[in-house]
């Protein structure tokens, strides 16, 4: 059905008394209740998906693509209600690369899992020995995700796992349940029963999925700190695992680039999502020859960008989306002011307003190993740090433990792609940041995790390789 707005999908949802009660960021004020699912919930429901699953993988690839484009129709039919929804729990607004953008998302994104065909792939057929390689369900996968982009990290999980005839267990974050409940309700109007489970509740029932004797594979979402507890919480039963973890990914601007021609491009690639986005650009390195011209152009455009409450229509980024994300920014930043590094723009809190707002901040001048630069801020500040040349860039994006993503800007290409080959990280962008493609594999470097997701590689990831020989 239809839900003509989050009010009303909410009733359809959320307890109208009881549970745990979520409040909008953006005031304070409530947004639903979620009924928190204990560990023996998660037993019922692993219990539940592992039943279903040898009939869904039975109906073939041809139905399942069927029933998730018309679960993608469904979301699209409920755009408005979802949006204004994660709008209220996560804070990000309505427009912009935000609400409404993710919910869009995540209806193209559920579709492009339905867009290959996965074909068993002959590996020797030379007369005298066969050998094929074929894609199976894994089983039952247990997903787990962050709060930054619930609703549409949530189907970059469950998409490819449904897809390829598996059933799932998803385990919201507990600061954005509401998002993900009611992104599974819709998607359940639609599939058979049992084939998609949400499970509400903290960290002790990740840890829980993780180490469950009946999951065959996690796909988790989050910090690289909870990633590694999944490793070790997974290894008895040497679970099969898609981890996409923390970053901090650099920007490397190059002598030739026009500051002016970039300076859009560079402040969404940084402060998409109010710079809550895990490749989003958290440290950019600018030659000296062009720096001065590089901030005042970034610091124009950032003064120009509305911030607020998410439903108003104007705003284009929105709060911290929690307590403990607005202390770590307010920490970074203020550790940077400390060191003596130039505030071209925001750092100054309003701590009396409603809300978790953090103002826009570009910070300049600051040292190369300041935390500002070195941690992950995950927020609404980027630190620009001046470089004699790319030589220098590339030593200081390659100095840190994570590659998730980077980025070159400048207008010769093969300039460029020279310094791109030398990133180490999973992604890299050229005069873009953070631009994903569902058709394009994405995943991390070095402790940003391991695994890829999207197109034809993020199915086959949902899937247990067979070969059969003869
Ligand atoms: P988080 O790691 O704190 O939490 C993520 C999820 O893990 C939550 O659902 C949480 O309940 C659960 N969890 C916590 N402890 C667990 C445990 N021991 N075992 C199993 N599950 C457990 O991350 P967050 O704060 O929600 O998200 C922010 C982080 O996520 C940032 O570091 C960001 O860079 C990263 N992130 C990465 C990507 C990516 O694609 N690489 C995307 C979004 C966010």
């Amino acid at each position: 059905m239809a839900y003509a707005n989050a009010q009303e999908l909410l009733a359809a949802i959320s307890p109208a008394t009881g549970g745990t009660e979520v409040l909008d960021p953006a005031t304070g004020e409530l947004v639903g209740r979620v009924a928190e699912k204990s560990v023996s919930d998660l037993d019922s429901a692993v219990a539940a998906a592992r039943a279903a699953q040898p009939a869904w993988d039975a109906l073939g690839h041809d139905e399942r693509k069927r029933l998730l484009n018309a679960a993608a129709d469904n979301i699209e039919a409920n755009a408005e209600a979802l949006a204004e929804l994660l709008s209220r729990e996560q804070g990000k607004p309505l427009n912009g690369p935000n609400a409404r953008f993710e919910v869009g998302g995540a209806a193209a994104w559920l579709r492009a899992a339905t867009a290959y065909d996965v074909d068993p792939e002959v590996v020797v057929d030379d007369g005298e020995t066969y050998a094929a390689k074929h894609y199976r369900a894994l089983g039952v996968v247990g997903a787990i995700g962050p709060w930054n982009w619930p609703m549409m990290i949530s189907i970059w999980q469950l998409a490819p796992s449904l897809r390829m005839g598996n059933t799932v267990v998803m385990k919201p974050s507990e600061y954005t349940p509401l998002s993900v409940i009611a992104l599974g309700h819709i998607l359940n109007e639609v599939l058979p029963a049992d084939v998609l489970h949400v499970v509400a509740g903290g960290r002790e029932v990740g840890e829980k999925l993780s180490a469950h004797p009946d999951i065959d594979k996690i796909m988790f979402t989050g910090s690289t700190r909870t990633g590694k507890a999944i490793i070790r919480s997974s290894a008895d039963t040497v679970k099969r695992l898609t981890l996409e973890l923390g970053g901090n990914d650099a920007g490397v601007v190059m002598e030739d680039a026009d500051p002016q021609a970039i300076a859009q491009d560079l402040f969404w690639g940084a402060f998409i999502n109010t710079g809550q986005t895990c490749a989003a650009l958290k440290r950019l390195y600018v030659p000296e020859s062009i720096y001065d011209q590089v901030c005042s152009a970034l610091t124009e455009v950032a003064k120009a960008m509305p911030m607020g409450v998410g439903l108003d229509e104007n705003n284009v980024l929105g709060p911290l989306q929690n307590k403990a994300q607005y202390d770590i920014v307010a920490d970074l930043v203020k550790d940077a002011v400390d060191s003596g590094a130039t505030v071209l723009l925001g750092a100054n809190p309003d701590d009396s307003a409603a809300g978790y707002f953090y103002p826009t901040t570009l910070i300049s001048d600051i040292d190369p190993g300041n935390r500002l630069v070195t941690e992950e801020q995950f927020g609404p500040a980027l630190p620009i740090i001046k470089v004699k040349d790319s030589a220098e860039a590339i030593k200081h994006a390659n100095a840190l433990e994570v590659g998730l993503g980077a980025s070159v800007w400048g207008s010769d290409r093969a300039k460029a792609l020279e310094v791109a080959a030398q990133l180490q990280a999973g992604t890299v962008w050229i005069n873009s940041h953070g631009t994903i493609d569902p058709r394009i594999p994405f995943g991390g470097a070095k402790q940003s995790g391991y695994g890829l997701e999207f197109g034809l590689d993020g199915l086959k990831s949902l899937a247990q390789p067979q070969v059969i020989k003869g």
